[in-house]
């Protein structure tokens, strides 16, 4: 874990050199003061020599002042690094999620997500930052101090050096017990964001069903779980912030007692003893240090290993190493005893067996939960078959790549997802590099023409979150555009037109048969008046494919089909 840390340290060695030495010249200069100021009173004040006195200020006021100079390298440029760090671990993390399959995200909240993506990653950036540096400078001045007080007097070193193994003591104890809060906190923090995310969301469901008392419960449960875990992190660093300041205290009043004796009996001079205890204080300082790294480091170590776990976390449907780039994708597509589930055990698909020809219609009909979307959604890959396979032009899809497949594939669904941004800005989604033209003939063709024009904005108008300033129709019009831009050879429209009016219904069908022109369509319908015209009709059961043909062909059958058709026809 520490050296896949140290990794992200590599595109910044300089930055980190830099601010490395900084600290390390201003822990020396640190440590120099309280001999210069042993110096002080045993050579200089004797002496009364007021100019050699007015050269010794100056030298300490340059030395101050280099110190200064030196913690603003530190403090600004030892941030920079951080930063750093954590805006290329940010970007990592957006990347990976990226690739991630539709089942992660049928089983991850949000809100989980986002607080990875900002919080675990900001407590990263302190500790990268932070956490070598304290340490390096604590174990120096540590040892440094040590060393010049065993120089001035060894006995009284020796006897104040008793203290340091209560101080690593001191370190492992808060520093495991903070780690575990960390952990809890951060998850607190997630669970925080993913209740936000789905309130928000939903605020339109909350107030419509006038659950908001119930909305505000589960959130203050959350609420007050994340306070009592702050609560208890806040309890362990009170009392090592004052368990460690008495340890201080009591180091400097032991000094203080042996040094007086020692100087009572000539073993020490004044200054040595000013200096001496001086020098304890800096010795003792690191306490301090190790507070902050202690502080910082389980927060980081926490967050980075939720950051690992979730950059580990494969996904499922990836390209095989050997996929080949389709080009233009185009043929026939089959299901060869294509079996599916979401979860392990229950079946949603079995034993599927179907072929459409290239620039056919098909459409899909049967009961609801039958599998209709599922299957669809197995041909742009967003699951992948448990078994059989599905091929196009004879090339299995798995061995296609993601992009190459998913270019050759549009889907307009019932409910349309709409960016928050323009209407010019969710069309061009079909096709970023789209020309003028290419979007003006767009915006015809999915005869939106004249809803543009209605707008002071135009094409301009912000949709709102998730388009909610559109209309069911007007949002499908943007789909459908995007879709002429895309200009896929395959489409799939999945109850594109069910959640609309019978009048725009009709409307939008003519847009959507004229997208369906020349290409390879896959209509699922709830409305059987709406694929009458299909080349062919398959009736999808929980058994499988149950029947298919033209609509003719299965009313005569008697079939299946033929009773739906009865049932809506009655209503
Ligand atoms: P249809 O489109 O024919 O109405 P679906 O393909 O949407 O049916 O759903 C088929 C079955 O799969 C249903 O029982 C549904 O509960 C289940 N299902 C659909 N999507 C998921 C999912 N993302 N995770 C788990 N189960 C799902
Ligand atoms: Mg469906």
């Amino acid at each position: 874990m520490l050296a896949r840390f140290i990794s992200y340290y590599k595109p910044y060695k300089k930055l980190f050199y830099l601010d490395f030495f900084s600290a390390v010249l201003a822990g020396f200069l640190e440590l120099g003061f309280p001999l210069a100021v042993n110096q002080f009173i045993d050579k200089l004040l004797p002496g009364k020599d007021w100019s050699l006195i007015t050269w010794a200020c100056a030298g300490l006021l340059f030395i101050y002042a280099l110190n200064a100079f030196l913690n603003y390298i530190v403090t600004y440029w030892g941030h920079m690094l951080g930063i750093n760090i954590e805006t290329d671990m940010r970007r990592k993390l957006f990347d990976h999620v990226q690739k991630l399959s539709f089942r992660f995200f049928d089983n991850t909240k949000t809100g989980h997500l986002m607080s990875r993506l900002t919080n675990d990653l900001m407590e990263i950036g302190e500790m990268a930052h932070h956490g070598p540096e304290d340490l390096f400078i604590a174990v120096m001045t540590l040892v440094g101090a040590f060393v010049l007080m065993l120089l001035i007097n060894w006995k009284l070193a020796v006897l104040t050096f008793i203290v340091v193994p209560l101080m690593i003591w001191l370190a492992i104890m808060f520093s495991s017990k903070m780690t575990k809060a960390f952990h809890q906190l951060f998850s607190d923090i997630g669970d925080f964001n993913a209740r936000v995310e789905d309130n928000v969301g939903g605020i339109r469901v909350v107030q419509a069903f006038g659950n908001e008392e119930h909305e505000r419960k589960l959130f203050h449960e959350n609420n007050q779980r994340f306070r009592l875990t702050k609560l208890l992190s806040y309890k362990i660093m009170a009392s090592n912030t004052s368990l460690s300041y008495i340890l201080k205290r009591l180091v400097t009043l032991f000094v203080m007692i042996c040094g007086t004796w020692f100087v009572i009996r000539g073993e020490l001079t004044a200054g040595e003893f000013v200096g001496f205890l001086l020098l304890a204080n800096v010795f003792i300082g690191p306490i301090e240090k190790i507070n902050a790294v202690i502080e910082s480091y389980p927060k980081g170590i926490a967050g980075f290993k939720r950051y690992v776990e979730l950059l580990e976390t494969e996904p499922e449907v990836a390209d095989r190493p050997n996929a080949v780039n389709v080009g233009k994708l185009r043929g026939d597509i089959e299901f060869r005893e294509v079996g599916f589930g979401y979860e392990n055990e229950a079946k949603v698909l079995n034993n599927i067996n179907l072929i459409i020809r290239e620039g056919e219609t098909v459409a899909f009909v049967g009961p609801s939960g039958a599998g209709k979307t599922t299957l669809c959604s197995l041909l742009p890959r967003f699951y992948d078959v448990s078994e059989g396979g599905i091929s196009i032009n004879g090339l299995d899809i798995r061995d296609m790549t993601l992009a190459s497949l998913r270019r050759g594939i549009g889907i307009v669904q019932q409910d349309v997802f709409l960016f928050s941004g323009t209407l010019r800005e969710n069309i061009l989604y079909g096709k970023m590099d789209a020309t003028a033209e290419e979007m003006e003939t767009a915006v015809k063709r999915a005869q939106l023409e004249a809803f543009v024009q209605s707008l002071p904005e135009g094409l301009d108008t912000i949709v709102g979150e998730r388009g909610v300033k559109l209309s069911g129709g007007q949002k499908q019009r943007v789909a459908i555009a995007r879709m002429f831009l895309k200009n896929p050879p395959y489409l799939i429209l999945d109850e594109a037109t069910s959640a609309l009016d019978t009048e725009t219904e009709l409307a939008i069908q003519q847009s959507l048969a004229e997208l369906s022109q020349g290409r390879t369509t896959l209509v699922i319908a709830h409305r059987l008046a709406t694929i009458k015209n299909a080349d062919r009709i398959i009736v999808v059961t929980e058994q499988g494919v149950s029947e298919q043909g033209r609509h003719e062909e299965l009313l005569a059958a008697g079939g299946h089909y033929s009773r739906l058709h009865r049932a809506q026809f009655q209503n």
